[in-house]
């Protein structure tokens, strides 16, 4: 007789599961909907992209399936760690420019960010403790319970320290890093980051560092990478995605390197990077060749000029809204080399108290702090992820909120 995967079961059951806490979300929403059918909904709840693939893009798609319904042009499975071309134009086009060299079999093609935020633990011990910033991405410490690893610790980031955790005391063996930061919009200077890598080397941790938002980074002389830093290849993964950059939510890609230098205790260098490359042969199978050929697309020299627009486009939004919120009053961090705003809920509000007045008297659902971590409790997210004209609008009732 079969049994059900008791770890999963628990994640799912907690009282503040990812999954329930969305629910509930998507519940008032459901609500205000039902009972206001003729007033505007503001969507800023979730990191949903609304911007078309851009041209280049497109054009290369079209050529990718027209070529894949001819017998002489179809092709079938590519290599697991993804297309070659698209692995150089990778280290060539975004690693070079940031003073960053990577050999491409230090990259593997992913079909997002989130598979390999997900699944990269299981290059490591299930006995390793990890730590997790505090708010964070959801779903990171739920993919590690849901393989029954429970030594997490949570690094607080908060308002006293800029949304920036501070070096654990203890040893921890895996610390997930994001930045510029979902949700807080956080950014690390170099100084800051460093103190990570050498903690990393010290303690022969792995810091798995989330770059999803990197290009959106404007400030001067903030790393987008962290092999932007000394030893830092040592003992570090990163992984990074084409879904808020160059609109490939839906279409689905992304990257994570793990650098031959990177070494565990038990472990000799490249040993790592060879055992990704197993996992993927055996779990994997390499992410799609239509979505390889658009990320190719999107890393030429026009496909990045593209891309380019496309977080302007983003960045000006998030201006837009940060202004309105500035000029009423709001506490708000983040919204400058981030696509997110973290706003203080006024009159000590709880993230869903905010969250519920803001849906009613204004029609804009952000999400709440809370969903994100205790360090979230009041706070909301905005993202500005979505159309011009709703943004505009939005700001307009923020003013005068
Ligand atoms: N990491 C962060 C911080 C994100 O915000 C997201 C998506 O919103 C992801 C990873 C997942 O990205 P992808 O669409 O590439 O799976």
């Amino acid at each position: 007789m079969a049994s059900k995967n008791l770890n999963l079961s628990y994640v799912l059951n907690q009282y503040n599961s990812s999954d329930k806490l969305y629910g509930t979300v998507l519940q008032k929403i459901e609500e205000f909907k039902l009972l206001h059918p003729q007033r505007k909904l503001y969507l800023m709840t979730f990191g949903y992209t609304s911007q078309p693939l851009s041209p280049t893009v497109i054009q290369k798609l079209r050529e990718g399936v027209t070529r894949l319904g001819d017998l002489k042009t179809y092709t079938s499975y590519e290599p697991v760690a993804g297309k070659s071309q698209l692995r150089e134009l990778i280290c060539c086009n975004h690693y070079q420019p940031l003073g960053v060299s990577l050999d491409p079999s230090e990259v593997f093609i992913l079909d997002g960010a989130q598979s390999g935020l997900g699944n990269i633990q299981e290059l490591f011990s299930v006995d390793d403790s990890v730590g997790i910033q505090n708010p964070t991405y959801p779903y990171i410490s739920e993919s590690h319970l849901s393989v029954g690893r429970h030594q997490i610790f949570t690094l607080d980031c908060d308002q006293d320290n800029g949304f920036l955790p501070e070096v654990p005391e203890q040893a921890i063996d895996l610390i997930y890093l994001c930045f510029p930061n979902n949700p807080t919009g956080a950014v690390a200077t170099s100084e800051q980051l460093n103190l990570f890598v050498n903690y990393g080397m010290n303690h022969q941790s792995v810091i798995i560092f989330d770059a999803v938002y990197s290009q959106f980074v404007q400030t001067p002389d903030i790393p987008k990478s962290i092999y932007q830093l000394k030893n830092s290849k040592q003992c570090s993964i990163e992984i990074n995605s084409f879904s808020k950059v160059a609109n490939f939510a839906g279409l689905r890609l992304g990257w994570c390197v793990i650098p031959h230098e990177l070494t565990v205790k038990n472990s000799f260098p490249g040993e790592l990077n060879q055992m990704w490359n197993a996992r993927s042969s055996i779990k994997f199978w390499g992410a799609s060749n239509l979505a390889q050929i658009a990320g190719i697309a999107a890393l030429s020299e026009r496909g990045k000029q593209e891309s380019k627009a496309i977080v302007e486009f983003y960045l000006k939004n998030v201006y837009l809204l940060k202004s309105a919120l500035d000029k009423n009053g709001f506490t708000c961090f983040g919204g400058i080399d981030s696509p997110y705003i973290w706003v203080k809920a006024p009159d000590q509000l709880s993230s869903l108290d905010f969250f519920n007045r803001l849906l009613q008297q204004t029609g804009i659902a952000g999400m709440p702090g809370c969903l994100f971590g205790s360090c979230g409790e009041g706070y909301l997210r905005l993202s500005a992820l979505g159309y011009r004209e709703d943004i505009e609008e939005a700001s307009l009732k923020l003013s005068n909120f």
